[in-house]
């Protein structure tokens, strides 16, 4: 008797610390994209436009993970430079065309805050108004070096909305994702990017963020609202679940 008296007593102690213990645990991350990436420790998912600029000296070449690195791919001319972890993504993507017997170009890469100042000026010179192809200074993605136009030879002297219409455009479109690349200023959503149709303009963003996105028809401006609303979400949960742990220790 005394025994099972025991054992109900221990079964019960059990059921009030379990039930302690999981109304105390972390709340659960239910997004589709991990935190790990969404945490972004290597800077890539970085929202760079007209309302989202950067300084003049991003990025500081001091810090190993922002060094610039020179392209070793086939370019439309020029030399060119790209962050290592795209230029590597952006190999493995050209590697890929190529099995699929396309032949892809770099036609232009990382740009300082500088030449996009003068680039800027002279295309609305040139047009008489800014019709939204040149990004005004700090807000080019070319600037973080994690951007790069990619053409066929064809439209090495023109960039042009065709292209997004060619074998390679549209091998391009169907397939960067899976190398850590959208394209960043689709069709159809330039009232969200401020920024016409690029079919060319590929920005390296990692591949599960690529895949989400792509996937969910996302921007990145619509991707950064949607993930900075999920984490503010699961850290007002951890500030809770916190408190609770605090208010329970100090009873
Ligand atoms: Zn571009």
């Amino acid at each position: 008797m005394k025994r099972s008296i025991l054992a109900c007593a221990l079964i019960l102690l059990s059921c009030i610390l379990l039930s302690g213990a999981c109304a105390l645990a972390d709340p659960e991350w239910m997004y589709p994209v991990s935190l790990e990436t969404l945490r972004d420790p290597q800077d890539v998912l970085r929202l760079v436009n007209r309302d989202h600029l950067l300084d003049a000296s991003y990025p500081d070449q001091d810090i190993e993970m922002y060094r610039l690195v020179d392209v070793t791919l086939p370019v439309t001319k020029g030399s060119h430079c790209l962050r290592q972890v795209a230029h590597d993504a952006l190999a493995e993507l050209f590697a890929a065309a190529e099995r699929a017997g396309y032949s892809l170009y770099v036609g232009s890469s990382y740009r300082n805050y500088r030449t996009q100042e003068v680039i800027h000026y002279n295309r609305v010179k040139r047009m008489g108004y800014d019709d939204g192809y040149s990004q005004i200074a700090g807000a080019s993605e070319h600037q973080m070096g994690l951007a790069a136009d990619v053409v066929s030879w064809a439209y090495k002297d023109s960039f042009q909305e065709s292209f997004g219409e060619t074998l390679e455009g549209i091998w391009l479109r169907e397939n960067c994702a899976n190398y850590g690349f959208i394209l960043r200023y689709p069709q159809e959503k330039e009232q969200i990017t401020g920024v016409q149709y690029e079919p060319w303009h590929l920005r390296y963003v990692g591949r599960e963020a690529a895949l989400y996105m792509t996937l969910n028809d996302l921007t990145l401006e619509e991707f950064t609202e949607e993930y900075q609303a999920a984490l503010s979400r699961y850290e007002r949960e951890l500030e809770a679940g916190q408190a609770q742990r605090e208010a329970s220790v100090s009873l």
